[in-house]
């Protein structure tokens, strides 16, 4: 069915209801080459062998319409040799298919890489629900099913993906999935889940400064100053690391009157009330700049005026274009902390609940010291070194380094996800409602 890429989200989903309402497409394991469950998908088939940038032989992508809401739901499965693939589920509107396939396709290569430097016993995985037109979306009874659909979705899937929260999902939207799966990850707290993460994750994006300041020679953060864009809930805890640890000064500029308010007074902290277009903060003259609000704020403007020796930040996806923005802060002789190396601690809390949880839990703080391979402040160290001996930017050295780690065997579980796929396949999982 010529043109089914360019159709919208919506526009599958009911082309793929006529045929029983799900299809698979999974790698050749030889050759990494696609194949899909149904020969009407040959033009998504055709879009992905034709993909130099976004698909990498990913191992399994399942799709499913939501019995009740006729939603599309995606789970894409990466690389699962550390274990099952891992990663948050997406709910976004996608005006194409093509736009979902690739977003399901890039953020779970994201999710291998990020688990992998974090040294977590997880594969790559992505989940995207295609935001259906409307307002529906809002209505709590809407989601309640929406989200019930999803997890009957990864139920289905047998643990080749092990869902979490991700943008455009709630904690109670989890909860909802956790009602139907065993599957997910960042369920609330009162479900047994890790809770809020933001102040781990401010933590560890303090860790690797550190980390990016020792490996430049300059120090420990006492008396540095740090600017940061966006004072929302990971910000407020890294303030308090960050004058903990002795900085000279902060500058953050917020667009929040309300959360203005919420952060404590400090002589050395400055938050500056600005306009959402406001772009001044990148012209303060600063040690590290942390872009702490919205991703994409890295582009060829913000890059040329950037007064800073490191960039280290929470916000994800934080480059406009990954590989010109990198180049660029490389040629500015800025040293880029890439944010899926620093902002892990998300998923860290969340990924291992199942193993239960105790204040300063070893497994957690591990990644906040100093004596562990994959420890914040020593990967940074190890990323940055790599980055100067082979003459590359620290993007590209921490994805080199992400992909060998990705390919280390799970322990106990080897090739696990991998044969649950195989055995999905077996057992006509697209014939199964
Ligand atoms: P948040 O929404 O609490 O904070 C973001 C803050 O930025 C808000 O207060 C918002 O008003 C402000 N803001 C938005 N646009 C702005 C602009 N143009 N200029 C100045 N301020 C602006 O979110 P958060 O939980 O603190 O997360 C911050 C970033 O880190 C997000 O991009 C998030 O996706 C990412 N992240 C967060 C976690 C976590 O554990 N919370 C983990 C990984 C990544």
């Amino acid at each position: 069915m010529a043109g089914i890429v360019d159709g919208s989200p919506s526009a599958f989903a009911e082309r793929l209801a006529q045929d029983g309402g799900r299809a698979w497409i999974v790698a050749d394991r030889e050759t990494g080459a696609p194949r899909a469950s149904h020969p009407w998908l040959s033009d998504v088939v055709e879009l992905l062998r034709m993909d130099r940038r976004d698909h990498h032989a990913h191992e399994g992508m399942f799709f499913e319409v939501g019995r009740e809401t006729g939603a599309l739901h995606a789970a894409f499965v990466h690389w699962t040799d550390r274990g099952q693939g891992a990663g948050g589920v997406r709910h976004w509107p996608y005006p194409r298919l093509e736009d979902l396939l690739r977003d399901g396709l890039r953020l779970s290569v994201g999710m291998t890489r990020k688990n992998a430097l974090a040294g977590l016993w997880w594969g790559g995985a992505k989940g995207v629900i295609a935001r259906q037109p409307g307002d529906r979306f809002k209505d709590p009874s809407y989601r309640r099913m929406l989200y019930r659909e999803y997890g009957d979705f990864i139920s289905s899937l047998c643990g080749c993906y092990v869902t979490a929260e991700d943008a455009g999902t709630t904690p109670t939207d989890m909860s909802e999935v956790f009602a139907r799966t065993r599957h997910t990850t960042c369920i609330p707290r009162e479900l047994g889940g890790s809770g809020n993460p933001s102040e781990p994750t401010a933590k560890g994006v303090v860790r690797a400064m550190e980390g990016a300041l020792a490996f430049l020679g300059l120090g420990t953060l006492e008396g540095k100053t740090i600017a940061m864009q966006g004072a929302g809930n990971v910000s407020g805890f890294m303030i308090s690391e960050l004058l903990a640890r002795g900085v000279a000064r902060i500058v953050a500029s917020e667009i929040s009157p309300a959360r203005l308010e919420q952060i404590p007074k400090d002589p050395r902290l400055e938050v500056r009330l600005v306009e959402a277009g406001d772009t001044s903060i990148f012209d303060e003259p600063c040690d590290v700049f942390a872009p702490n609000a919205l991703g994409g704020t890295l582009d060829p403007d913000s890059i040329s005026r950037l007064r800073a020796k490191v960039v280290c930040g929470a916000a994800n996806n934080q480059l406009l274009d990954a590989e010109r923005d990198d180049a660029s802060l490389a040629a500015r002789g800025i040293t880029y902390v890439p944010d899926f190396l620093c902002n892990r601690m998300g998923i860290v809390t969340c990924a291992n609940e199942q193993y239960g949880a105790m204040p300063h839990d070893p497994a957690i703080e591990r990644h906040f010291g100093s004596d562990w391979d994959n420890a914040l402040f020593v990967i940074t160290q190890r990323v940055l070194a790599r980055a100067a001996a082979e003459e590359i930017t620290p993007a590209i050295a921490a994805n080199r380094l992400a992909d060998e780690l990705a390919r280390q065997p799970h322990p106990i579980w080897p090739g696990r996800s991998r044969q649950i796929i195989d055995g999905l396949l077996a057992a006509r999982w697209h014939e199964r409602r």
